[in-house]
């Protein structure tokens, strides 16, 4: 007698932010902290959180006095970004299940290529901005993400998730500014650090997490209280 596994009744497609979610630290402090200018950002702190400035032109006046090269920057990355607990073997849990996995960052596929391939996990596909790195200053290069977002008025990660969902469920994991708007767009989201506080804020429900570990044990809950 032949045994099947029944597939999941519920395919996820797990869109996960990067910077602060995937890895530890935040790359972008990282690397205005050692090669920037860090005073840019106390300064820029509460112009942001009063939205006198966004967060695109917050980055873009912080990488202006980023002197560095793509090699001193990463070096960087790898030595200090770190990888929070659980992900490459989520990953790996996650696509057995037949559960999609996708990354949407704020952050510069530079840095994110080469610390995922580093996880062994050069084949996730990333939707990200880039930064041309120099010595002389660095300059952002931002993704074509369309129209701006009826919703929030920026170039949000709505649409990139709207490109990809297809029929799934979504699941979105975020940490900061930039996954606020697009968590609204999720059927369940995983919250940690600033973006935990703006949804307990705004009394929207989330599931709080700081290691994939946990992230992995809810999504085995769902499915198996949906194929009961
Ligand atoms: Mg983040
Ligand atoms: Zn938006």
């Amino acid at each position: 007698m032949l045994w099947y596994h029944p597939a999941p009744v519920t395919r996820f497609l797990i869109a996960c932010d990067f910077d602060g979610t995937i890895t530890r630290r935040d790359t972008l402090h990282l690397i205005v902290d050692r090669y920037g200018d860090p005073a840019m950002w106390d300064r820029l702190d509460g112009p942001l959180t009063r939205g006198e400035v966004t967060v695109e032109q917050a980055i873009e006046r912080e990488f202006a006095t980023v002197r560095a090269t793509a090699r001193d920057v990463l070096d960087l990355c790898r030595a200090e970004a770190g990888v929070r607990d659980g992900f490459p073997g989520f990953v790996a849990w996650a696509r057995a299940e037949g559960h999609r996995v996708v990354v949407m960052s704020n952050g510069f596929r530079t840095v994110i290529d080469d610390l995922l391939g580093r996880m062994g996990l050069g084949d996730l596909p990333v939707a990200c901005h880039d930064v041309a790195f120099s010595r002389e200053g660095s300059r952002v290069l931002w993704a074509d993400r369309g129209e701006r977002c009826a919703l929030c008025g920026r170039r949000c990660k709505r649409a990139e998730l709207a490109a990809v969902r297809g029929d799934d469920r979504v699941a979105y994991l975020g940490d900061g500014i930039s996954d606020r708007c697009v968590s609204g767009a999720a059927d369940i989201v995983f919250a940690r650090a600033g973006l935990a506080e703006w949804l307990d804020e705004t009394g929207r429900p989330y599931v709080p997490f700081e290691d994939f570990h946990t992230v992995r044990r809810h999504l085995e809950h769902l499915e198996e209280g949906r194929a009961a």
